[in-house]
C-alpha cells in the first residue's frame, strides 16, 4: 500500500515507542517522515532506518517547533500530517504531586500539543491542508488514581482537539484525538516493572486479555491520517482492549 506517497509526516516523540512505530508504518506506505524528539541517538537511528529526517525537538520550546517546521519544509515540503505524540507520565498521589511535577507534565503533554498545532498548521495552510492527530489517553475519560497531572493533561488534549477542529476546518485541516489504553512501551514499563505486574493490575478491566502494543494503535493513526478518513474531524478514537467499556 502507498496511501501516503509523497505526503510529509511530522511526528513528535518519534524516537521510540508508539511514535517510532508510526514513523516506520508511515514510511512503509510512502511518506516522507520527519521525526522530532529529545532522544537524539534513538531519533537519528530511527530516521536512518526509515529513510526519514531527525531533528531535536523539545515540544515545550516554541523556537524548536519553528525550527522543526522550517527544516521539514526545506527537506520535504509543507507538512501534510502532524502526529502530536510526545508525552511523559508522572505517577504520584495528588497530595504528593509538587507544582513543579504538575507543570512539567502539563508543559510537555498539553503545551507540546498546543505549540505543535500552532506552528505546524500554517505550513499545512501554505501547502494543501492537512491532518492533525493528537495523542491523548483513556485517562481522558476517567479519574485515574496517582495520575492527576497526567490525567489533567490528557483530558485537556481531548478538549483542545475539539476546539482546534472547529477553528481549522475552514483551512482544510482535520483534527482528531487518539486514546490508547495500557500500551507496552517504556512509558509504562519503567525500570523494574514487569509485563506480568502491569497486566495483573489491569486484568480485570481488559476485555481483550493482554496489554496493547504500538501495532494496535498505529493502524488507527494511519487511518485517521489517510484520505479514507476524509469525513472525520473533531472525533475521538479509543484503542484500549475494552478497558473503558465497563
Ligand atoms: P515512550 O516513552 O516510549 O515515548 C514517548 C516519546 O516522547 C519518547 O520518545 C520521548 O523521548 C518523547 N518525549 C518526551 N518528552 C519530550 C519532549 N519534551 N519533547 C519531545 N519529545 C519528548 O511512550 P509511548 O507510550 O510511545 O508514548 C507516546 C504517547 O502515547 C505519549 O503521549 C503517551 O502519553 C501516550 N500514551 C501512552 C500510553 C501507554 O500506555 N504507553 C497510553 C495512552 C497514551
Amino acid at each position: 500500500m502507498s496511501r501516503f506517497k509523497d505526503r510529509v509526516v511530522l511526528i513528535s516523540g518519534g524516537a521510540r515507542g508508539q511514535g517510532a512505530a508510526a514513523a516506520t508504518a508511515f514510511a512503509e506506505e510512502g511518506a516522507k517522515v520527519f521525526v522530532g524528539d529529545v532522544l537524539d541517538e534513538e531519533g537519528e537511528r530511527l530516521a536512518a532506518t526509515v529513510g526519514g529526517f531527525y531533528r531535536r525537538l523539545d515540544v515545550r520550546d516554541e523556537a524548536d517547533w519553528h525550527g522543526a517546521v522550517a527544516a521539514c519544509e526545506r527537506e520535504f515540503g509543507p507538512v501534510d500530517v502532524l502526529f502530536n505524540n510526545a508525552g511523559i507520565s508522572h505517577s504520584a498521589p495528588l497530595l504528593e504531586t509538587t507544582l513543579a511535577d504538575f507543570e512539567r507534565v502539563i508543559d510537555v503533554n498539553l503545551g507540546g500539543v498546543f505549540l505543535g498545532m500552532k506552528t505546524t498548521a500554517p505550513s499545512m495552510i501554505r501547502g494543501r491542508g492537512g491532518v492533525i492527530i493528537n495523542m491523548s489517553s483513556i485517562v481522558a475519560y476517567i479519574g485515574s488514581s496517582s495520575a492527576c497531572a497526567y490525567g489533567a493533561s490528557k483530558w485537556a488534549v481531548r478538549g483542545l482537539t475539539k476546539a482546534a477542529s472547529v477553528e481549522l476546518a475552514s483551512h482544510g485541516i482535520r483534527v482528531n484525538s487518539i486514546h490508547p489504553g495500557v500500551i507496552d512501551t517504556e512509558l509504562v514499563m519503567t525500570p523494574g516493572r514487569t509485563y506480568e505486574e502491569v497486566f495483573e493490575r489491569h486484568r480485570g478491566r481488559l476485555l481483550i486479555p493482554r496489554l496493547g502494543t504500538p501495532s494496535d494503535v498505529v493502524p488507527v493513526v494511519l487511518f485517521l491520517a489517510s484520505d479514507e478518513a476524509a469525513y472525520i474531524t473533531g472525533s475521538e478514537f479509543v484503542v484500549d482492549g475494552g478497558w473503558t467499556a465497563h
